[in-house]
């Protein structure tokens, strides 16, 4: 979402003339657009705020912009002294609430004397504002935005506010552009996608919204895949999970956020679903699909959590085969209801050693379910050419390498044999057939 984000922030400062820096060193003008889901991500903004003195002491036009998740007050320039943000990062010279993009041109105005993007003022939706798609190959589409959720370790029903989906309309204009621009896969992003509820949803259809905007995004020829972050286990309806095997965009992969494999722990975070309600959606699954990839995401050392607990996530990930798990170790939020009402009691040294525990038995997991392409051709969709390899993804979400920089093939699809399966990613050459 961020990364979408970013796209949307990219056409404000294109449209006001701005042009890319190469880095930090030559910018006039910074902007962080942050995470606030970890303490981690908030502290590495703070520490970039420390870099960014001695920038602006020898180029005194530089002016620095926070947005995103860390900022979930007021948009406008440093005057609100007293401000956490602005006392904590004496650098920092304006802040803005993503949902008020449309208040930046106004702020750079005063800051850089620009002009311009008078059009983007007065739009009552920053998602309005047209994306400047950065890589062909990762294209992301919001379909909504904010959280009713209020799962008691997260921030973002807070950062975010409440869910606002977007028009079928928009999102399928938004969708269509992109296709006519040469993206082959579409990402479409949410926080809780499977909530979806546009204001020009048919009401004659019986089926779910977010399975209606799936169909008509199968329509659109030149598209071959979609995938969709994020589903919430209580929401995955059955109306989606009937497009898998039908629908031909429709990935052999499903990011299912499970966060615990243990119903005290889970009705601890508020997640309000069991674990045996996980297993069957992952089932499901796997009877329209029998490979399906499926990944997702456990928090380790929430508040109480026993060893005996904590095994029940690492019995989940062995017994289920999740190939790919993105572990965290707990991280109090202020202004949760974790944090208000439940200690954050694991040690850390404990976090530490269980985030240990569920990465090595994913490891495994992934290894033996990649053999299954040894020896196999595969399509691969590049995405990226660096460290002297180029990279790409399968239908099943792994990642493919070639040896050789080529970025001249991102965004294009291309054959390659596999030759290594490892844990991380698979390995191969290029081949015609
Ligand atoms: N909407 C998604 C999650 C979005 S946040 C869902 O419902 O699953 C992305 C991930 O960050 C979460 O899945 C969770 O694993 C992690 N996360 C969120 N808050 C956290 C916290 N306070 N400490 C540690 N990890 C957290
Ligand atoms: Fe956070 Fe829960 Fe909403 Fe996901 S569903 S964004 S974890 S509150």
């Amino acid at each position: 979402m961020n990364y979408s984000d970013s796209e949307r922030i990219a056409t404000v400062l294109l449209k006001l003339g701005y042009t890319p820096a190469k880095g930090f060193g030559d910018a006039d003008l910074i902007i962080l657009n942050t995470c606030s889901v970890k303490q981690k991500a908030e502290e590495r903004i703070y520490g970039l705020g420390e870099q960014f003195k001695p920038l602006k002491e020898k180029n005194p036009r530089l002016k620095i912009g926070i947005t995103g998740c860390m900022i979930r007050q007021s948009t406008g320039l440093r005057r609100k002294e007293g401000e956490a943000i602005f006392r904590r990062m004496g650098s920092v010279d304006f802040t803005f609430r993503i949902k008020e993009l449309m208040q930046l041109p106004e702020i750079l105005r005063e800051l850089h004397q620009v002009e311009g993007a008078d059009d983007v003022k007065d739009l009552c939706s920053y998602f309005h504002i047209p994306q400047t798609i950065t890589n062909i190959a990762q294209v992301f589409i919001p379909v909504m935005n904010g959280c009713n959720n209020f799962c008691s370790y997260c921030i973002v029903p807070y950062a975010r506010g409440r869910e606002e989906s977007r028009s079928m309309a928009e999102v399928l204009d938004e969708t269509e552009k992109a296709a006519k621009r040469g993206a082959k896969e579409i990402n479409l992003v949410g926080q809780n996608v499977n909530t979806y509820k546009p204001a020009d949803a048919d009401p004659k259809n019986k089926e779910a919204p977010f399975a209606q905007l799936l169909r008509k995004i199968d329509a659109i020829p030149t598209v071959d895949r979609v995938r969709f972050y994020t589903v919430h286990p209580k929401d995955m309806s059955d109306d989606v999970i009937a497009l898998y095997g039908e629908l031909r965009t429709m990935t052999p992969h499903l990011h299912l956020p499970v966060q615990s494999g243990s119903n005290s722990v889970l009705k601890r975070m508020n997640r309000t679903y069991t674990v045996e309600r996980f297993k069957e959606l992952v089932a499901k699954m796997r009877a329209r699909i029998p490979h399906m990839s499926i990944s997702t995401d456990i928090i380790v050392g929430f508040c109480g959590e026993t060893e005996k607990e904590f095994m029940e996530s690492y019995d989940l990930i062995k017994d289920l085969k999740i190939d790919l798990v993105y572990v965290s170790k707990y991280s109090e939020r202020e202004g949760t209801l974790a944090a208000r009402e439940q200690k954050d009691d694991v040690p850390l040294e404990v976090k530490k050693d269980r985030f240990r525990r569920i990465t090595d038995v994913m490891r495994g997991v992934s290894h033996e379910y990649n053999q299954q392409f040894l020896g196999k051709t595969v399509q691969v969709l590049v995405e990226k050419a660096e460290r002297g390899y180029t990279f790409g993804k399968i239908p099943e979400y792994k990642f493919v390498r070639l040896k050789g920089e080529k970025p001249e093939l991102i965004g294009q699809y291309v054959n390659v044999k596999i030759k290594k399966a490892m844990e991380w990613c698979l390995e191969g050459n290029m081949t015609k057939i």
